[in-house]
């Protein structure tokens, strides 16, 4: 089966039809203050042809994770006072999900108008393991398309960063109305294809982030499809004391020490090699103004910090090799900060593998950076989404398509 796509839906009509088209407006908040706008400028293009075509617009999505019931600090306001700014076209937010806002506000839009509903995780069907509790949502989802007029509503799904999701409102609700796939959803899974079927060499996977466990499954699938693997991030250090290196008070997944033992064991043979940190930032605490000290990845403790240094960064030395070997690629996908970005004294290897990525592109190669904090990285170091082949609004999503995972959503749209 192939998923219809937008440009079906648009070419049968919406004009008067109301099209539920889930989003991704999950931001980045400080506050009430919405810090990287990326997923909702990503998310304005389907929701504008939508309603410039002339259809009554109901755009679901989540923010955080709620646990099932409203809270203030989960509202999709910030976002959606963001979208408003940017459309073109009315915008309002329901103050529910499917309750009686919702179902007034839907009944009143006109043609090119748009509502979003509240976050739909304020419902704890929709994350429910329960089929029958996620079907039944689903249902009063489709149904504030009209009741009466069901067969003229449709679903597109164009939020990309909950497709690895069974939830209603990405998974049920595409059995219940016509559906078709949004153009950023087509156009992510389009880009994964490139990286892992047949993806052009030398091929670099540059990973970084704080948690190992999430990324070891793609780390898994990767030996032996990518040329190289460069590891930075607070990854790094379980990866060091898996070579049998003290690593301070730095991050650290000691359970999987064995597991990280293995891939570097496996990788050679597989004809891919782990390149990891020579040298490393070396921090007396975690705090943007901690002083700081560059030491060598195998003498960690040998600081003036002594075994209360934490890694940081990664070191000068490594953020120049991590760039030469990105410089040789001919596709890179990067996921995970290569340091506390966040803090300025310890922002130079992400903004070093940025670089090298965006002169990469320049040069011809595919370059893809995955990953919410990445792609927040990226922008907040002042780099444009231009200098980069694809930038992907999904973190899980993408790395359980590179995990080689069936994703849910993308099932239930036959794609
Ligand atoms: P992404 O969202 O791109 O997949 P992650 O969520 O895995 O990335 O990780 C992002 C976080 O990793 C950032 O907030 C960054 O501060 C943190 N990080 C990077 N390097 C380190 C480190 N050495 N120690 C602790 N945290 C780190
Ligand atoms: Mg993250």
């Amino acid at each position: 089966m192939t998923a219809h796509t937008l440009d079906e839906l648009l070419a049968d009509g919406v004009r008067g039809r109301h099209v539920l088209v889930r989003s991704d407006l999950n931001v980045p908040l400080d506050g009430s203050t919405v810090t990287d706008d990326g997923r909702v400028r990503a998310s304005l293009p389907v929701i504008s042809k939508l309603a410039e075509a002339g259809a009554r617009v109901i755009v679901m999505a989540h923010l955080g994770r709620p646990k099932g019931m409203p809270e203030e600090k989960y509202s999709l306001r910030p976002a959606v006072d963001r979208l408003a700014e940017l459309a073109s076209f009315p915008v309002r937010l329901a103050d529910d999900v499917v309750g009686p806002s919702a179902r007034e506000l839907s009944a009143e839009l006109g043609d090119g108008e748009v509502l979003v509903l509240e976050n739909v995780r304020f419902d704890a069907r929709e994350t429910s393991k329960i089929d029958a509790e996620r079907e039944d949502l689903a249902r009063e989802l489709a149904a504030l398309t009209g009741a009466d007029d069901a067969p003229r509503g449709a679903y597109v799904d164009d939020a990309f960063g909950a497709v690895h999701r069974k939830h209603a409102s990405v998974y049920d609700i595409a059995s219940i109305l016509p559906s078709y796939l949004g153009e950023l959803v087509r156009a992510e899974v389009e880009v994964l294809k490139r990286l892992t079927e047949g993806a052009e060499r030398p091929y670099v996977v540059v990973l970084g982030g704080s948690k190992v466990s999430d990324k070891l499954a793609v780390i898994d699938n990767l030996i032996g499809k990518a040329d190289r693997l460069l590891v930075g991030g607070g990854m790094l250090f379980t990866f060091l004391a898996a070579q049998g290196h003290k690593v301070g008070s730095s991050l650290l997944e000691r359970d999987q020490i064995p597991t990280v033992q293995a891939y570097l064991e496996r990788a050679t043979a597989a004809g891919t090699e782990f390149v990891l940190p020579t040298d490393v930032v070396v921090a007396s605490k975690f705090a943007a103004d901690a002083e700081h000290e560059v030491a060598s990845a195998d003498a960690i403790e040998e600081t003036g910090f002594g075994e209360a240094g934490i890694g940081l960064d990664i070191g000068p030395d490594t953020a120049a090799a991590f760039a030469k070997e990105i410089a040789g690629a001919k596709t890179v996908f990067w996921n995970g900060p290569m340091g506390v970005f966040e803090f300025p004294a310890f922002a130079a290897g992400t903004k070093a593998v940025a670089q090298a990525l965006a002169d990469a592109t320049a040069a011809g190669a595919l370059t893809v950076v995955g990953g919410g904090d990445s792609a927040a990285a990226v922008r907040t170091l002042g780099f444009a989404d231009s200098q980069f082949g694809h930038i992907s609004t999904g973190g899980g999503a993408s790395l359980e398509y590179l995990e080689g995972k069936e994703l849910p959503g993308l099932t239930a749209l036959g794609a």
